[in-house]
């Protein structure tokens, strides 16, 4: 089963989330109970996410959440 890392939205925390069935997802964050969930897009294997995550991929780069990459100038 896979697992998927998530930041929540209010608290900024991150946490793994283990999928255990196709589309399930977390309701909630565990820390803060917000429900502004996003994925974390990890990995290389992913080709121009939405949102414009536009640089080199680099070790320093390799969980951060696409659309606000501190290393990208957005
Ligand atoms: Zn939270």
């Amino acid at each position: 089963m896979p697992i998927y890392e998530y930041e929540c939205g209010e608290c900024r925390k991150k946490f793994e989330h283990l999928q255990r069935r196709p589309g399930d997802v977390p309701a909630q964050c565990p820390h803060c109970d917000g429900r502004k969930l996003k994925k974390v897009l990890s990995g290389f294997s992913v080709a121009a996410p939405a949102g414009g995550h536009q640089h080199e991929p680099s070790s320093a780069c390799s969980s951060c959440p696409h659309g606000s990459c501190p290393h990208s100038g957005h």
